[in-house]
């Protein structure tokens, strides 16, 4: 088997906070805890759960954006956790990031042509001769007029800047995306046509993405494989299509049937799991998930489940493997 573009393992991110009148506690909260996975060139990885569950810090900390607490990241083999600040440089050519917001991540004083320049020339991709040339080609790209590189963020549609957003992650020819929610402010049909064009793009390109949503139908759309995430630990881990076909972890399956189809000629009821996601700084005991399963045994309470390889996939939950009847 080829060596993964990356390779996650045991990665945890632990925030020291203050509590309490004044401050004067500090407790720990687990926002990513010991998950693994592994990403192989063209493949687009999913991580789906709750807002709250960790998905986003466990995307930031693969950039050290947030420097993760233990474990490795191996990216083509090399432990990003041990580079010095020079080779960390170097690297956010070849791994960028899209956010959910598009809008909060543009300069509002910058022109969009202002905007992807800056990068192309820092990081040497374009020189000041052919940089215009090269934004003109960036905006084709995703679907923008080359006039768009006059224009400000405030001057285009939600849909329009998560493109500029898009444009600028690719100037840059990276080889791994970590998207972060990049569809879900958008409405439900600019979300399929900005899916769409993601999907074109890696084909075209053979990136790699990490796709970070709260939402498992639009991770079925774009991804290959996926991680679902309660409270920081990974709860189930497989095919995206075993995932939703057939989940098996309790909240894999909650998640499921609140997930709605980016179709605007689909219209499915959307159900809500019950109950509210834990804080992150006082989890339940035993399986975190417990205080909202409607599948919850003794066991459950006291001990956490360990992730195994069950059925096609890994699921850390009491349940499995099943009983024979
Ligand atoms: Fe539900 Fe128990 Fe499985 Fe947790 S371990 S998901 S509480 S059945």
């Amino acid at each position: 088997m080829n060596r993964p573009l990356l390779e996650v393992k045991n990665l945890s991110k632990h925030f020291v906070v203050k509590q309490g009148f004044m401050g004067g506690k500090k407790a720990v909260l687990h926002a990513v805890h010991d998950i693994s996975f592994q990403v192989a060139e063209g493949e687009a990885f999913g991580i789906v759960g709750e807002s709250g569950c960790g998905k986003s810090t466990a995307g930031r900390s693969l950039l050290r954006l947030a420097e993760p607490s233990a474990g490795q990241v191996l990216y083509q083999g090399e432990n990003i956790v041990d580079f010095d600040a020079n080779r960390l440089r170097a690297l956010r050519r070849e791994i960028q990031i899209i956010f959910q917001d598009p809008y909060a991540s543009l300069n509002p004083r910058m022109t969009i042509g202002q905007t992807l320049a800056e990068p192309m020339l820092l990081h040497g991709v374009a020189t000041r001769a052919n940089v215009k040339e090269k934004i003109e080609g960036a905006l084709l790209e995703v679907g923008l007029p080359a006039q768009a590189m006059q224009k400000y963020p405030h001057e285009f549609s939600g849909g329009q800047r998560q493109r500029v957003g898009i444009a600028r992650a690719l100037s840059l020819n990276p080889k791994l995306i970590v998207a972060d929610e990049p569809v879900s402010a958008l409405d439900v049909s600019i979300q399929a046509q900005v899916l769409l064009l993601m999907e074109d793009l890696q084909r075209k390109r053979g990136l790699s993405f990490v796709f970070i949503s709260h939402d498992l139908g639009v991770v079925r759309h774009f991804c290959d494989n996926v991680a679902v995430m309660y409270l920081g630990r990974i709860v189930e881990k497989g095919g995206v299509d075993t995932l939703f076909e057939d989940p098996l972890h309790p909240y894999t399956q909650a998640l499921r049937a609140a997930s709605p189809v980016p179709d605007p000629g689909n219209r499915i009821t959307v159900a809500k799991i019950e109950g509210d996601i834990a804080s992150p700084l006082n989890p339940p005991t035993g399986c975190h998930f417990h205080p909202r399963c409607p599948k919850a045994m003794d066991v459950c309470k006291r001990e956490y489940p360990v992730l195994r390889q069950i059925e096609g996939r890994e699921v850390a939950c009491h349940l499995y493997p099943r009983t024979p009847a």
